[in-house]
């Protein structure tokens, strides 16, 4: 097992992997910016090192700091988290070439994943249901055209270098094509230097559904169920659950056998997230997440499995310890992602945090690394913390939410828990009755002020 784990991240992960880190009994490192240095990570950790300005290309993103605080420290693994390094294969290698660690998966299958029209081809390999689209990447207006007939209208165009919902643009009609095209290419290359872009069919009324693996890395893997991660604003998850309301027990089994069994031949190493749209009792791969995500919390509430836990065990060596069987989805789990933001209008809102009062109680969990006095910074993104809830029902699961909703006070800032108390309160929300673009509708038509 490790000694030390470097923790290259920062807010309520930077958390969540301490936390992980201390119950195995490893010393941790926080590295921070020096927007950050009152940081709870920084206060709970065993030792800190400051790796630069505010600006994440010169902190969090700084390769050679992170490093340098591997060394100075002698932190033997490190912990990227999610967003910054956590998906760069380079990073990964450097990281072993160092003697650290890297705790996530083999770079080669970061880098795959991390190219879509990669991913895409690897997962029809393995046997995995795609979206209809191209076969690659797509060089011109002729070309994608003729896919587009092929697979019919409407269709999306999307970055293969795409993340965060960005370089993806519909195309509902032929006349439309030409400029969707441009227009991603455009939008890819600004964001990620790579105008690579390929075709896909336009599902209309899709759920987000994803599942979660386990893989020890020599060909034992596991499934943990999905997350339905359906209500999205601007193709970010905002609420997500577990089990999903669509899916009923042999969907669940089909599709996590079916993960788990590419996994196995990938021989995929540590914790991801294949993700799926689904619809007309269908399942159409969009892309794989090699790290851990933002709504894993939603898991381990329904299995009682430390994720992060697992990652780092496996990290070390460790076989899975967890067989399928083992694995038992028990009861129901929400979350809600709580940003400091306007709620109707989404202007971030950082600043000082006055008072803040999170809720408790049986099945009340809060992931955040906010506490009273403490000031957000500006510079990062604008999550406050994840209310999740457990519950033995979906609809205790819902009284619960709506109960600790009301008991949670910020002050000082803007958040977006007002939002959450009326989706809750609201008849979609409550029959699971919704799909990845209710939560737009339901914005446009007036949201909050309508009720
Ligand atoms: P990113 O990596 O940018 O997050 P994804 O491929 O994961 O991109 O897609 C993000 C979201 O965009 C999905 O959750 C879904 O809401 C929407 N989306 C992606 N592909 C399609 C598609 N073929 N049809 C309809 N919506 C899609």
């Amino acid at each position: 097992m490790f000694d030390k784990i470097l923790i290259a991240n920062r807010g309520e992960i930077a958390l969540r992997i301490l936390r992980a880190a201390k119950e195995l009994g490893i010393a941790t490192v926080a590295v921070h910016s020096t927007a950050d240095k009152d940081a709870m990570h920084v206060r709970l950790a065993d030792e800190s090192v400051c790796i630069g300005p505010p600006s994440a290309r010169e902190s969090y993103l700084h390769i050679p700091a992170l490093l340098a605080a591997c060394e100075i420290t002698g932190a033997d693994a490190l912990h990227p988290g999610y967003g910054f390094l956590s998906e760069n294969a380079r990073f990964a290698e450097i990281c072993g070439e160092h003697g650290v660690t890297f705790i996530g998966p083999k770079p080669e299958h970061i880098r795959i994943m991390g190219d879509k029209i990669e991913a895409k081809r690897t997962a029809r390999r393995l046997g995995i249901p795609c979206v209809p689209g191209s076969d690659g990447g797509i060089t011109d207006d002729d070309e994608a055209m003729r896919v587009a007939a092929d697979i019919g209208f409407p269709v999306l165009v999307k970055a293969a270098a795409g993340g965060g919902g960005r370089g993806m643009k519909v195309a509902r009609t032929a006349a439309d094509l030409s400029d969707a095209l441009s227009t991603a290419r455009a939008e890819a290359k600004a964001a990620f230097g790579d105008d690579a872009v390929y075709l896909e069919k336009y599902l209309e009324k899709p759920r987000h559904i994803e599942i979660q693996v386990l893989g020890d890395g020599r060909g034992a893997a596991i499934h943990l169920g999905e997350r339905d991660c359906s209500l999205q604003r601007r193709h970010q998850k905002v609420m997500e659950e577990s089990p999903s309301p669509a899916l009923n027990a042999e969907e669940r089994a089909r599709i996590g056998e079916t993960v788990a069994a590419a996994m196995r031949e990938l021989k995929y190493l540590g914790a991801g997230t294949v993700e799926f749209l689904y619809e007309n009792g269908n399942f159409y791969f969009i892309e794989m997440n090699t790290r851990i995500q933002v709504e894993h919390p939603v898991t381990e509430m329904i299995t009682g499995i430390d994720l992060v836990n697992e990652q780092i065990r496996i990290a070390a060596g460790s076989p899975l310890t967890i067989r399928q069987e083992d694995v038992i989805l028990s009861g129901h789990a929400i979350e809600c992602r709580v940003n400091a933001e306007n709620p109707a209008t989404f202007r971030p809102s950082p600043g000082k945090v006055t008072y803040f009062h999170p809720p408790g109680g049986l099945g009340v969990r809060v992931d955040s690394a906010v506490y009273q006095g403490y000031t957000i910074p500006p510079n990062y993104d604008s999550l406050v913390g994840k209310l999740i809830v457990h519950g033995r029902s979906r609809t205790e699961a819902m009284m619960r939410l709506r109960r600790s909703l009301d008991e949670f006070i910020v002050d000082g800032i803007e958040t977006t828990i007002p939002l959450f108390r009326e989706l809750v309160r609201n008849a979609d929300i409550q029959n699971g009755d919704y799909d990845i673009h209710w939560l737009e509708k339901f914005l446009a038509a007036g949201g909050m002020d309508a009720g």
